[in-house]
């Protein structure tokens, strides 16, 4: 069993808070160097103060007076700022817990990157926007990108990597997310609520809102493409309503590997967390014969367009990627604040990948240049759509509010 030390990027987040759960229940095997959030200053300290890293640090400076009387006494040092946040990512440790949601997620991670060391990554956007950057880092600083994503994490698991030329298709399972059965119709009436209450997992809300329109699957295809090294034809993607198959590889010789687990974050968390060893996870055991029946079926590109935009952009390359990550970051917003309907989500994201220069990305700059760019149209659409129809303008949902 080997020690380690660890930070979470994210720590006050869905996924932040289950690889501290993980880590709780393997006393004495894990060290915390850093916690981080950006505007939950309570949850921070009080995850701090169970934890007892050395450092916590809030995004967010208005919150540092109150995260430093907090951690009074306790001898967890305090800070804030984005500098910050970037210092502590790149304090050596072990393992790095990339749970920032977002393209806000990606200097943190390079920081990480650049101290070598293992990335527990979760932050899939910053894969999306940067994967070539991301990959090319890693490689440079010798740093292993592990994949907390359940489909990537089981891909990892099952893909005969040294084998490129065996692999025939790699398949993402999605659960289909809350609206698989629903018509075009009753969608376009979804509410931030039902678009937020997944059948399966319980996540932050960006990841819930993705899921609902399979922006998330699109994005995971990707994510797969830059971390595995696939090529997009490679990729495919079934429904898969139980969501206890999370991926399967298939081989020339007909074989197909998939890993399966209950839905629970704090599996793939454990596998990166231990990886190259394997520890015990809060998680409950998988019964099949409870389960009873699995499921499986092509998603409907008609009701959920999402796939197919991010396919193009998979396709195309160059800054597509970070234009649709972007938009759809805007869009997801402007729909949880009640701006936009659900289906003006991935219209959004249309109408964005539509007028944008496609460029060759060489470095960071190009990238935020890119989202930049996409998210200032973005905005402009979504909040032009809400002047056109101010009768369905809705109060800010402030519990949707960023952790
Ligand atoms: P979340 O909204 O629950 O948490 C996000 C975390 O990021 C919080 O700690 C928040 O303080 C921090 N954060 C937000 N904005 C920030 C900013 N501008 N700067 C610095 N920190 C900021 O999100 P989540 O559901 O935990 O997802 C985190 C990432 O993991 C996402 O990229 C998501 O796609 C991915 N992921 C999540 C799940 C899941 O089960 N939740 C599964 C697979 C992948
Ligand atoms: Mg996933």
């Amino acid at each position: 069993m080997t020690q380690r030390r660890v930070t979470i990027l994210g720590a006050t987040g869905s996924i932040g808070r289950n690889a501290l759960k993980v880590m709780a229940h393997a006393p004495g095997r894990f060290t915390l160097e850093a916690l981080t959030a950006q505007e939950n200053v309570e949850a921070l300290a009080a995850a701090a103060l169970a934890a007892r890293p050395k450092l916590a640090v809030i995004g967010n400076p208005a919150h540092f007076a109150a995260l430093k009387q907090a951690l009074s006494g306790s001898g967890i040092a305090p800070a804030a700022g984005e500098d910050a946040l970037l210092e502590a990512a790149r304090r050596p440790v072990d393992v790095t817990v990339a749970a920032i949601v977002g393209i806000a997620g990606l200097k943190p991670t390079l920081a990480a990157i650049e101290h070598g060391g293992i990335i527990a990554l979760a932050n899939k956007e910053c894969l999306v926007a940067a994967g070539e950057l991301v990959m090319r880092a890693a490689a440079q600083h010798g740093a292993r990108l592990i994949p907390v994503d359940s489909e990537h994490s089981a891909i990892f698991q099952v893909l005969d990597a040294a084998h490129p030329g065996w692999v025939k298709t790699v398949t993402l399972t999605a659960s289909g997310g809350p609206f698989r059965e629903w018509p075009l119709e009753r969608m376009r009436q979804a509410t931030p609520e039902q678009a937020v209450c997944h059948p399966n997992w319980a996540m932050g809300p960006k990841i819930s809102v993705d899921s609902a329109t399979l922006m998330n699957k699109g994005l995971e295809l990707i994510e797969a493409q830059h971390l595995f090294a696939l090529a997009p034809e490679t990729l495919a993607v079934l429904i898969h309503p139980e969501s206890i198959v999370h991926s399967l590889v298939a081989y020339c010789d007909g074989s197909v590997l998939a890993q399966a687990s209950v839905p629970d974050m704090c599996t793939p968390l454990a596998y990166a967390l231990a990886w190259p060893e394997r520890m015990d996870a809060p998680v409950k055991p998988l019964d099949l014969a409870a389960v009873g029946g699995l499921t499986f079926s092509h998603p409907d590109e008609a009701r959920f367009p999402a796939l197919k935009l991010a396919r193009q952009a998979m396709a195309a390359g160059g800054a597509l990627p970070a234009v649709l990550n972007a938009a759809n970051e805007v869009a997801v917003r402007a729909f949880l604040q009640g701006y936009i309907g659900f289906l003006d989500i991935v219209k959004t994201v249309e109408k964005t990948l539509d007028q944008a220069d496609n460029k060759p990305l060489h470095g960071l700059e190009d990238v935020l240049a890119a989202d930049g760019a996409a998210r200032a149209f973005a905005l402009k659409k979504t909040s032009a759509e809400a002047r056109e129809d101010v009768s369905g303008l809705k109060p800010l949902l402030r519990k949707f509010a960023s952790h």
